[in-house]
């Protein structure tokens, strides 16, 4: 089994960020409702989902018999994971191990969205899962180098470029 980290840092910032976001959004949308109350159920759906997303990066490299040593879940940013054999991922690997994370979260969220109603706190986890969502997509477009999107286009260009050389 590998040693599991959380980096609680980020984790709290996360968690600070999405109360107060779900406070204000819990306010605007069900001013009769307890807002705190939407408040946590918000920031529970939408951290859950990140969870998803995480486990998505880590269910590939299991399928490819990687021996993950060390897995620390850095929230906001993603998995960093060392393997115990050392050896590096290929392109296609690589590939998976990107797209899984988000592929999970969008399809999680969406299962969310239709699974959850608009009445109080279940309206509370509906819009997080909204939230969780526009996340996941936006996780998948190659924006930054830190993007899911952006390292799977990177391991594309790998694959081409070694089918090319071959
Ligand atoms: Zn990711």
């Amino acid at each position: 089994m590998p040693t599991v980290r959380v980096r609680w840092v980020g984790f709290v910032a996360l968690l600070v960020v999405l109360l107060v976001v779900g406070a204000f959004i819990g306010t605007l949308l069900d001013p009769d409702g307890s807002t705190w109350g939407f408040a946590v159920v918000f920031a529970g759906t939408y951290l859950l989902l990140v969870l998803v997303h995480e486990v998505g990066h880590v269910l590939p490299g299991w399928f490819f018999g990687m021996r993950w040593a060390n897995l620390t879940f850095q929230f906001g940013a993603s998995v960093r994971s060392e393997h115990r054999d050392g050896r590096d991922r290929t392109p296609s690997e690589q590939l998976w191990i990107s797209l899984a994370g988000p592929g999970l979260h969008i399809a999680a969220a969406s299962l969310g969205l239709t699974v959850f109603d608009r009445n109080g706190l279940s309206f509370a986890a509906w819009v997080g899962c909204l939230f969780a969502l526009f996340d996941g997509v936006a996780n998948l477009l190659p924006s930054g180098r830190r993007s899911d999107g952006w390292k799977a286009v990177a391991a594309l260009a790998d694959i081409a470029r070694r089918t090319v050389r071959t």
